[in-house]
């Protein structure tokens, strides 16, 4: 089923754990994250960046659309960073339940208002809003970008922005990086951060750059309080080393000879994360769902 992200998170916040948004842009990598869902009754977030939707393009989603809503385990499909309103009303016109509005670059002001705008679109279209706000770190390679330095999310600021935009998440800069860390790398999360934040406002919060982080520290965000963390890298890096070997030993080209065994390496790192965000088995605390769909956000 498809809900969106209010939904979503509002049931993962009561009960404590946290729901993986794992990044897509074709059929191998949603097949990945859908069937080790449903293998696992965990509730799980497809999550698509502007880049990877110009790739698989709209009609693409269609068939999404058509396979989540089918599913008896509960799915959001969600824009990861959406870089402006154009982006944003392209994701609703695919289908999409919520979308990420990213104003972290600009000043604080400009952030609020741009959040604000795409907010009143969205919540007369029961769609959720994510926003961040601090900035997330980059490691290169990535298609989400970053900055070199982080810059974390103020606490004050934080329930200032959420009282002004009404946003329904908070995606929060507390040390993570988009990519994978070079080798000697040592990311720490600062969890003081983390903790004051949570103290100042009451909606799901959003940990970015989720990969290759040390499993003890996420799951120690997901006791502290973050609701969804995002993972591209390391299940899509499974999958394409994989796809390496394969292509080294075997002959042919057919897609369903290939990339079978690639799927499952990709479905094993799905599987571990949602061990350690505590989602595993979950999805039959959404059973209730049909009774509160039509309630607003
Ligand atoms: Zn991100």
């Amino acid at each position: 089923m498809l809900i969106n992200m209010n939904q979503m998170l509002k049931v993962a916040q009561s009960s404590g754990f946290a729901v993986g948004a794992f990044n897509i842009s074709d059929n191998a990598l949603f097949q990945t994250v859908v069937e080790t869902a449903e293998a696992n009754n965990a509730p799980a977030i497809i999550a698509v960046h502007p880049t990877e939707l110009n790739y698989a393009k709209d009609d693409f989603f269609k068939y999404v659309v058509a396979r989540i809503s089918n599913s008896k385990i509960p799915f959001v499909l969600h824009l990861d960073h959406g870089d402006s309103v154009q982006s944003v009303l392209r994701a609703i016109r695919c289908g999409f339940s919520s979308v990420m509005i990213d104003g972290s670059l600009l000043p604080f002001s400009e952030n609020v208002s741009l959040t604000k705008e795409v907010v009143a679109v969205c919540h007369q279209l029961n769609i959720s809003v994510e926003a961040e706000l601090g900035t997330i770190g980059s490691m290169g390679a990535t298609m989400e970008k970053g900055v070199e330095g982080v810059i974390y999310t103020d606490p004050s600021d934080a329930e200032i922005f959420i009282n002004e935009t009404g946003a329904d998440t908070l995606a929060v800069a507390i040390g993570t990086a988009h990519g994978i860390y070079p080798k000697g790398f040592k990311p720490e999360l600062k969890m003081d951060v983390l903790k004051a934040i949570k103290e100042k406002v009451t909606v799901p919060l959003v940990l970015h750059g989720g990969s290759n982080n040390p499993d003890s520290e996420i799951s120690e965000a997901v006791k502290i309080g973050i609701s969804k963390v995002n993972i591209s890298s390391d299940f899509k890096c499974a999958i394409y080393q994989k796809l390496r070997e394969v292509l080294t030993e075997k002959e042919g080209w057919d897609p369903n000879n290939i990339f079978p065994e690639c799927i499952d390496e990709g479905k094993k790192v799905v599987q571990q994360k949602m061990t350690l965000f505590n989602s595993i088995g979950k999805a039959r605390l959404y059973q209730d769902i049909d009774a509160w769909r039509s309630e607003l956000l």
